[in-house]
């Protein structure tokens, strides 16, 4: 295992080498100005220690990896019957496309798209307030993690609220078709908070233990749960990059527009990454490339 902290080192050096960052999401005001030339890689590995190179206690936005634990959070409380309001197959289509809602009746194709996830925290947020919705997500974060030390950005939020006019319509759009059981303003405030949790690399690899089934982790999911968030990550975690990722990387992923990647090598390990300057698909560009070097150094694979 001494091996990991060399291959992460390696993968450090060799992406500042490449020096090809990607471009922070533009659309989201307090992530675009962030530095683009930043990398962080942490892995959890089965014996409990935790390997990092980089900027790896450095906290970022991390945006829709926030969905894996709202999935999670939302199945906790009302179980399968999510499902009656989100589908659960790939698309080919942009992370905030709004084009498969009008030929499907207003049901999201799967709860990573963006209209997919507002349903879902929709969902957790029936019959209590926002704060409500938001404590439970945290909470089930840190627990996950096994720290306190994890909070909200409510500038980021503020920030998305703000110019978000993409997802206000595809709220207001599932609001038509009778897909949203809470005004759209405040389903809409409750996702953009838990988008803006801000976590470092260790914390977020740390918190994909119990998604990796890995020994002496407290049992803070289901079993169940674990293997539908891994197959959903599998699937539609990197939007319509999904099957090229699967392909280079071959484990379960899910990415953030704040440059994250959450990694799951299923009993074995728990990889976060970091890198904000993202490609074409609104996925970290270093960190998508990190995550290819990883699983080809450790021959780690689902498959
Ligand atoms: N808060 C972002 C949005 O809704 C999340 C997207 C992402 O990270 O891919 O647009």
């Amino acid at each position: 295992m001494e091996d990991i902290g060399r291959i992460v080192q390696d993968i450090h050096d060799k992406i500042h080498a490449d020096a090809d960052w990607g471009i922070p999401a533009q659309y989201i005001s307090e992530l675009a100005g962030v530095a683009s030339d930043q990398f962080a890689i942490s892995v959890v590995t089965a014996d409990g220690r935790c390997w990092s190179a980089g900027r790896s206690r450095q906290p970022f936005s991390i945006q829709s990896i926030s969905k894996v634990f709202a999935l999670i959070a939302t199945l906790g409380r009302i179980g399968e019957q999510l499902w009656t309001r989100v589908g659960r197959e790939p698309t080919r289509t942009a992370f905030d496309s709004i084009m498969l809602l009008e030929s499907d009746g207003g049901r999201p194709p799967n709860p990573f798209v963006n209209a997919g996830a507002i349903v879902t925290t929709d969902a957790l947020l029936s019959g209590r307030e926002p704060s409500q919705a938001l404590a439970e997500i945290l909470g089930l974060i840190r627990e996950m993690a096994e720290t306190d030390e994890i909070y909200i950005n409510d500038r980021v939020a503020e920030s998305e609220r703000r110019t978000g006019e993409r997802n206000k319509a595809i709220a207001h759009y599932l609001a038509s078709h009778g897909n949203l059981s809470n005004e759209p303003d405040l389903t809409l405030g409750t996702y953009f908070h838990q988008c803006a949790i801000e976590m470092t690399t260790e914390q977020l690899a740390m918190s994909g233990r119990a998604l990796a089934g890995l020994d002496g982790v407290p049992r803070t999911i289901s079993a169940l749960h674990a293997k539908r968030a891994n197959a959903l990550m599998l699937t539609c975690g990197h939007y319509d990059a999904s099957g090229e990722f699967a392909f280079q990387v071959g484990l379960p992923g899910k990415s953030g527009v704040g440059g994250g990647i959450l990694l799951i090598a299923p009993r074995t390990a728990s990889i976060a990454i970091w890198s904000p300057g993202l490609n074409g698909y609104g996925n970290s560009h270093a960190g998508t490339r990190a995550a290819a070097m990883l699983a080809k150094a450790t021959g780690w694979s689902v498959f």
